[in-house]
């Protein structure tokens, strides 16, 4: 049994079958094969193992003529590997004592040479690991031949490890087959771990080294709530989840009466709380909840849907779903967040990803740089904001100057669209994400400008802290209890309440139950969520009163490291809801 921790991202727990990516993008299908069967597939292990040889041989040929004898070398060690009889002999072993499939045999011995390669402690060995790893994909791919089962075409269910997937690849991921995942890097608020949340996977990132450990096929649990992942785990183990599976499930039935139920505090001070969602279909998540409109739609997700460049007709059908939903609520559409960090291609010059893309050119500096992009868009949304209240925000912003020439932007836009003479509304409100430290110093100057603010403190806490939201190394100083994460939130909320700017907070932050009493005690009366948390948060935001939380807040601002803040907002919480955490 293999247990790894990282971070939980998508709540529930589930079991499968595992697919490993990282190698190849393909599974493994069959783990067993019948009795009967053993020398059948002892013959296609060997006409594999066949192939392979043939194939290095004449990889060997081609680097000694080319290259020199010593290159040539290095193939040699790989043929005389796959006809080494103790390997084979292992294999056939475990086909015939096991009922193994020769895939899984193959895999299964060939990792456990890598990994003793590995842990000898030496560079030189370390390389050989990969040269094993190189052979193992070379045997695996004679032997599965056209049965290769990719990501995307999956025919039975799984739970996918890899070492990273990448947003688009979690985008496209089919929920009917792929139960749950664990990647080895990503943050807590990596767009990987917020699509995993959208799609209601379970699921669970930054757990470190695991790939090259499994072979694909062993049963293993992901529990998307503790943030665990175990592999071929024993029967005591096994139980174990089957109990916290019945807990997660329980506590979502206690809740669920909340989903009619107002987010309103104990004293009757109404809270706004709204939904992020990435793809039309999450409307469901969020009303089914009865959540207070859509206070982030991530719209940068239709572009990692498909291959092709969504059409102004594409966004339009899209917001129209959204909006029709919410025809009396609010639904604040993103523009584009769009950079080299989620999407290359969107980029016309492949140098514009910069050295750094996170400090790059995304987000409104790629609307503004590539305004056919930008107007296609921002026409659609004037068109839709026909159906319901829709109100346009701008990512990113960091200078009053960005934030003009946006405007402008809409302003021509606007001008477009009744020359053409299609219907559109003209005075949707403008707003802004407060998630860059920048415009968090200005936002006494913001307020003057725009319609609304929302906090997004996944970036904000990133640039505050310099800290890459999803990189696992630098976790311990992400932190959206840090002093200065909350100076900055008091400015944004002392700006708005001067100027009489609504303020939300769509980040992360919000949709953790701790930080609820701390928010609303700033003063915060909108927050935008995670839908799978609203019924929770609704829990806590009803078991306080204002003054409480505003005692807690106060609290949580005289202290001035992020730990502190933390630790105590996590015993407040548990004084407050003690059946909350599971
Ligand atoms: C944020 O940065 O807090 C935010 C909500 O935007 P995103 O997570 O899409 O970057
Ligand atoms: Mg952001």
């Amino acid at each position: 049994m293999l247990l790894k921790r990282g971070i939980a991202v998508s709540p529930g727990v589930v079991q499968g079958p595992t697919l490993v990516l990282g190698l190849e993008d393909f599974r493994i299908p069959h783990q067993f094969v019948s009795v009967d069967a053993v020398d059948t597939e002892i013959a296609r292990l060997h006409l594999a193992l066949e192939a392979a040889g043939r194939e290095i041989s004449e990889n060997e040929q081609l680097a000694s003529d080319q290259l020199g004898k010593q290159y040539g070398a290095i193939f040699a060690a790989h043929r005389q590997m796959v006809q080494d009889p103790k390997l084979v002999g292992e294999i056939e072993e475990l086909i015939r004592e096991k009922t193994y499939s020769p895939e899984f045999a193959t895999s299964r011995v060939l990792r456990r040479y890598a990994q003793v390669f590995r842990s000898l402690g030496n560079p030189y060995m370390a390389e050989r690991a990969a040269d094993i790893r190189d052979l193992e994909k070379r045997v695996l791919h004679h032997l599965l031949g056209e049965r290769r089962e990719e990501l995307t075409q999956l025919t039975a269910p799984v739970v996918v490890l890899a070492h990273n997937l990448t947003p688009s690849e979690t985008a496209r991921l089919d929920k009917k087959y792929v139960l749950g995942f664990a990647t080895e890097i990503g943050g807590h608020t990596s767009h990987t771990a917020i699509l995993a949340g959208a799609l209601e996977i379970p699921a669970v990132v930054g757990v470190g080294h695991l790939v090259t450990d499994v072979a694909g096929g062993e049963m293993a649990i992901i529990d998307g709530t503790r943030g665990e992942v175990i592999v071929d785990p024993d029967e005591a183990t096994l139980s174990n989840y089957r109990d916290s599976e019945k807990r997660f499930r329980s506590m979502a039935q206690r809740l669920r009466p909340l989903n009619s139920l107002p987010a309103e505090t104990h004293d009757g001070t109404r809270i706004q709380l709204m939904g992020n969602i990435e793809f039309p279909e999450e409307v469901d998540h969020c009303t089914d909840r009865g959540a207070d409109g859509i206070g982030l739609y991530r719209t940068e997700f239709l572009y990692l849907e498909t291959d092709r460049e969504p059409t102004e007709e594409d966004h339009y059908d899209a917001y129209c779903r959204v909006v029709s939903a919410f025809n009396n609520q609010a639904v604040i559409i993103r523009t584009l967040d769009l950079g080299a960090d989620k999407i290359p291609s969107a980029l016309d010059n492949p140098d514009a990803a910069g050295p750094n893309p996170v400090l790059g050119l995304r987000s409104i500096r790629l609307s503004l740089q590539n305004l056919p992009l930008f107007k296609t868009q921002l026409r659609a949304i004037l068109r839709a904001a026909v159906l319901g209240d829709v109100r346009i925000m701008f990512p990113l912003v960091a200078t009053l100057l960005e934030l003009r020439q946006a405007k402008m932007i809409v302003s021509d836009v606007v001008e477009d669209l009744e020359d053409a003479g299609v219907p559109f509304r003209r005075d949707v409100p403008i707003g802004m994400m407060m998630e860059v430290p920048s415009a968090a110093m200005m936002a006494e100057e913001f307020a003057q400008e725009v319609d609304f603010f929302s906090i997004g403190t996944n970036d904000l806490i990133q640039y505050t802290l310099a800290a890459d939201r999803s990189d696992q190394n630098v976790a311990n100083l992400y932190r959206p209890g840090a002093p200065s994460i909350l100076r900055l939130i008091r400015r944004v909320v002392t700006a708005g309440r001067n100027h009489n700017v609504p303020v939300t907070v769509c980040g992360q932050m919000s949709s953790d139950p701790k930080f609820i009493p701390l928010l609303v005690g700033m003063g915060l009366r909108q927050l935008s969520v995670t839908p799978h948390a609203i019924p929770e948060l609704k829990d806590v935001i009803r078991s306080i009163t204002v003054s409480q939380a505003e005692g807690i807040a106060a609290h949580a601002e005289t202290l001035d490291v992020a730990r502190d803040v933390e630790n105590y907002l996590r015993s407040e919480i548990d004084r407050i809801c003690p059946d909350l955490v599971i």
